[in-house]
Parts: C-alpha cells; sequence; structure tokens
C-alpha cells in the first residue's frame, strides 16, 4: 500500500471511540482535519473552543479539567486577564517591525530576565527546539574562539532519551527511532551519553578535548518526567568546570515554576552556562523562546551571525514580560511546589496492580499506568468522557500537568475524576 494511503486510514484509527462519545459537530471537524493536515501528530479527539485558568471547553460546552496545559506552556491558566490585555494593546500599538529597528519592550524583556536568572544576555526566539539550536551554536563559537577547538571538530554531548524538539539538529540529538528514523543524514559531532550518569559523563569529556558542551534537562520530561539522582546536577556542574565545558541546561519545559521552583536547577543551588527557555516564557499566548548566558558566551555571536523574523519582534517582547511577571507575583512555583504533594499523595493511594509509580517534581508529574491494566491512550479516553484531559508520554506515563494556577478543590476534583476512572475501569 502507498503511504499517503496509509496515513489517511491511520489516522481514522479512533473513529469508534470518536463516534461512540462526541457529538456529530465535533466528528465533522476531526473528519476535515483527518482529509486536509498532515498525519504526523495524533490528537485526542475532542474538539476544543475556549479556556479559562484551569478549564477547558468543547464546542458542545462540556467543560474539563485541562491536566496537560499544553505539555507545561499554559503555566499561568488559560487566557489570563493579564496576558490577554497585554497581548491585545500591544497588537492595537505596534506587533512587528522585526529587529532590523529597536524596539522598548526587547529592551525590558533582556534586563527583567536577565537580572531575574542572574545572567548577562538574553536572546528570544521563538520555539523551543529554536533556542535549543541557539545554544548549539552560542556553543561551538565559544568552543571555536575561546576554548580553541580545532576548525570544524566540536563536539556537544547530549543525554541519552533527550528531548528538544523537531529540527533536524534535534533528531540528530535523539535516540528516540519515532524522532529520527528516515530523516537522515544528521549534524555530526552530536555524541549521546546516559543519563544521571556522571561517570559517564567524565568517561566523555576525558576522551575528547573538543567537547564544546553537555545539553540535558534537568528533569527529562517527555521520557516521563524522568528525575536524576539528588548530586547529579552539582555533579554536572563540576565537570563541566573541571573540563572547560559549557552545561547547556534545557529548562523549555521544566523551567518557570513546573517543578515547584523557578527553575529545577534551583532545587540543588547550580547554574548553567547557558539557559535554555520557551513554552511558559509566554504563556502560551505566542511563540518566545530563547537563551541566557553569559557575555563571554554570547558576544561570540556577530552582528549577521543569527537572527530571526519574529524572535524578539515587540509583540513576543512584552507578552513575555507580563507571563513572567505572573509567574513571579501570583507565586505560581510555590502553589506548584504545594499542589504537587497533593497529586503525589492522592496518586499513590491507587492500587499498584492499576498503577505502578508515582514519578513528579511540583506539577509536573504523572503515574505509570500497568500495561496489564489498560493501554495508557485508552485511559486518556475514559478520562475526556468523564472530564479530564490528558495524554501520555511513552505510552503508558499518565501525565498530570495542569496550568499552574489551578486551585486545590479543583486539583482535589480532578485527582478524584481520574480515581474513580481507574478505579471502575
Ligand atoms: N525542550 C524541551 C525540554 C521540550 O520538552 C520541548 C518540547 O516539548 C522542546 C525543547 C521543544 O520546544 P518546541 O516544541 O517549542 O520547539
Amino acid at each position: 500500500m502507498q503511504s499517503w494511503k496509509r496515513c489517511i486510514i491511520s489516522g481514522s484509527r479512533d473513529a469508534k471511540q470518536v463516534n461512540r462519545f462526541i457529538s456529530t459537530a465535533q466528528q465533522e471537524i476531526i473528519k476535515r482535519d483527518e482529509q486536509f493536515a498532515g498525519p504526523h501528530f495524533k490528537p485526542l479527539p475532542v474538539v476544543l473552543a475556549k479556556g479559562e485558568g484551569a478549564f477547558l471547553w468543547d464546542i458542545d460546552n462540556k467543560r474539563y479539567y485541562d491536566f496537560l496545559a499544553g505539555f507545561s506552556t499554559c503555566n499561568q491558566g488559560h487566557c489570563h486577564p493579564r496576558l490577554v490585555k497585554v497581548m491585545r494593546d500591544q497588537c492595537g500599538k505596534l506587533h512587528h517591525v522585526s529587529r532590523a529597528f529597536f524596539t522598548e519592550p526587547h529592551g525590558e524583556l533582556g534586563e527583567y530576565l536577565t537580572r531575574l536568572f542572574g545572567f548577562d544576555k538574553f536572546i528570544p526566539m521563538n520555539t523551543g527546539v529554536e533556542a535549543g539550536d541557539l545554544s548549539i551554536k552560542l556553543a561551538r563559537r565559544w568552543g571555536y574562539r575561546v576554548k580553541k577547538i580545532p576548525k570544524d571538530k566540536a563536539t556537544v554531548l547530549f543525554a541519552k532519551n533527550n528531548f528538544w524538539g523537531r529540527s533536524i539538529a534535534a533528531a540528530s540529538a535523539s535516540t528516540e527511532p519515532l524522532c529520527f528514523t528516515d530523516f537522515g543524514p544528521f549534524v555530526p559531532n552530536f555524541e549521546k551519553i546516559p543519563y544521571d550518569d556522571l561517570t559517564a559523563l567524565e568517561e566523555a569529556l576525558k576522551s575528547n578535548p573538543n567537547v564544546c558542551a553537555f545539553m540535558m534537562e534537568p528533569i527529562q520530561g517527555e521520557a516521563g518526567v524522568k528525575i536524576p539522582k539528588d548530586g547529579y546536577l552539582k555533579g554536572v556542574r563540576d565537570l563541566c568546570t573541571k573540563y572547560n565545558v559549557l552545561w547547556i541546561a534545557d529548562e523549555v519545559q521544566t523551567g518557570l515554576g513546573r517543578t515547584g521552583r523557578r527553575l529545577a536547577v534551583d532545587y540543588e543551588n547550580q547554574k548553567p552556562d547557558i539557559l535554555v527557555l520557551g513554552k511558559a516564557l509566554s504563556g502560551g499566548i505566542y511563540p518566545v523562546s530563547g537563551a541566557l548566558s553569559s557575555n563571554e558566551i554570547t558576544c561570540q555571536l556577530d552582528a549577521g551571525s543569527h537572527g530571526s523574523t519574529f524572535g524578539g519582534g515587540p509583540l513576543a517582547c512584552a507578552v513575555a514580560l507580563e507571563a513572567v511577571k505572573i509567574l513571579e507575583e501570583e507565586k505560581l512555583a510555590e502553589n506548584a511546589a504545594r499542589l504537587g504533594k497533593i497529586v503525589k499523595e492522592e496518586l499513590e493511594k491507587i492500587p499498584k496492580d492499576i498503577a505502578g509509580e508515582f514519578r513528579g517534581r511540583g506539577l509536573l508529574c504523572g503515574i505509570q499506568i500497568n500495561k496489564e491494566f489498560a493501554n495508557g491512550w485508552d485511559v486518556c479516553l475514559r478520562l475526556r468522557d468523564n472530564g479530564v484531559l490528558s495524554r501520555p508520554a511513552h505510552g503508558q506515563f499518565l501525565r498530570i500537568s495542569p496550568p499552574l494556577v489551578i486551585k486545590e478543590d479543583q486539583l482535589r476534583e480532578g485527582l478524584e475524576i481520574i480515581k474513580n476512572t481507574l478505579l471502575n475501569y
């Protein structure tokens, strides 16, 4: 069978569930998507029309708890009034001129973020993968010009099971066949070492003097919330310093309050050389990402060596500034830390033959549904029917990552729905 035919058929394989549980209007919208959109994503069958705080509504006005928050993006909740206001105000004033000229919000955001996180410079981009890519460019430039690595020999180390997006560079760094199969040839001099393994890191650093950076997530979110052992982040910092290698911390998912601290590296009071942010940097209202670093690293770029049509535009910067101020002023990291304990307490009450393992920190958490009990995707379909939206990571890990503005009673009600759904499966 030709591959285009195969993709249309596989795109409708949930037709049975769709027909049983959602309205004809939703079915029609899903059918049109399947006909005209690419098959590279498999959305949960529900058509959403509205969001507010921790809630989403479908086009039939059924309300759901959002336990995914746009993959940890809508930390500030849906349609936060302050964010919507800034978006509207800036849009009605000046939305885009590119970086061809100066605008006030660009410097305002840079000043705020560098002071908040203790770096010298901030370079804004749009998506997480672009900010990751920029970090690698920064590290290579620094490698050649400061560390004096011979031309084209700079190597970047990555942790296995990393996820930092979908570009060719990210696919080159990936160890997940779904992400890289048949997308080669890949970017050279990307090496992958085991996560949470300081011995492997030291071996790799010792054996290759041309390593310019180690890029890793302080908690591997997409791998199913893998939390390294205590001391790993400090060990990474020490080894990178010892071998004169830059530590790139990808906090696109873990950063900005999600794990119960401003940054996940704060759990061990460590500071990377390059900090990558995205997702909640805009609260999901507009794509904004970026990399924070020192003068020594950032100033290896010269005019024309990097850029982006949209990155750093006035709309993006105004929105990002407000988004981060909301996180700080509403103490959303503290809320995530407090509520994360409740998630753990409640989910650990689920019998072990249903869900074996809880993993999480703050409101980046979830449970591993036992394969013998049920398929993770099917559990998400049942949860949808009962009023909670989430998705599995790696098939069986049920993500619980609601907006950080969620209230305790709302969280408890959502968790009750999950528990009852599983207990009456
Ligand atoms: N880095 C991490 C840790 C992520 O989890 C993701 C996305 O999930 C990315 C980078 C890529 O972000 P984007 O999809 O905005 O390119």
